[in-house]
């Protein structure tokens, strides 16, 4: 496993998906590397692969306003995505791609040694928790692996599409704020 800065320079060079050609920005992720706190979402949308940023889009505020509520901020928590360089026109990214990626992620969570994961979207939660996760009936739902806490919410740009499920994603929210209240953590 590297470590931060050889895993961020590593990342910055990375040519091995075909992801790589069309990227203005790597965003490799952002926040507390003290974090006890991850968030993972797919990979980068417009503004993002722009500013080389996770989550500064309309999602991105949505996010941020989200966490205040529940006495989270962005500096606070480690956030980060599934592909590092935006797939084209915000289509999923593909398989290929997710498994020429995901070691980065991998090793951003290994030098994290996070307590709690929280995957946005069904994407995330596919690959971090289990592959037939279903969002609809899942969300909210703390399962856990190797001692890590792990749940998925409704993806902040699904939430923009559906205020229900903006709802739905508050009172998950609200339980991952107990979890952290639970497990003592601090930062
Ligand atoms: N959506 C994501 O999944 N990730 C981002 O960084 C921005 C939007
Ligand atoms: Fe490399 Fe990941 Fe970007 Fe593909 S998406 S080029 S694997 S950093």
């Amino acid at each position: 496993m590297l470590d931060w800065n050889e895993l961020r320079e590593a990342c910055m060079a990375c040519t091995k998906c075909q992801l790589h050609k069309k990227r203005k920005n790597v965003v490799f992720g952002v926040g507390s590397i003290r974090s006890p706190l991850l968030f993972i979402g797919e990979g980068p949308g417009e503004k993002e692969d722009e500013q080389g940023e996770p989550f500064v889009g309309r999602a991105g505020v949505l996010l941020n306003d989200m966490l205040k509520i529940i006495g989270l901020d962005r500096e606070r928590v480690y956030i980060a995505n599934i592909v590092k360089c935006r797939p084209p026109g915000n289509r999923d990214p593909l398989p290929e791609e997710q498994d020429a990626c995901i070691g980065y992620l991998r090793n951003q969570t290994y030098l994290l040694k996070p307590k709690i994961i929280v995957c946005l979207g069904r994407i995330a939660a596919g690959v971090i928790i289990k592959p037939d996760f279903k969002i609809t009936k899942e969300h909210g739902i703390f399962f856990e692996k190797n001692g890590v806490k792990i749940m998925a919410i409704y993806h902040p740009a699904a939430m923009l599409r559906d205020p229900a499920r903006k709802i739905e994603a508050f009172s998950d929210l609200k339980l991952l704020r107990k979890e952290i209240d639970d497990q003592g953590l601090e930062f």
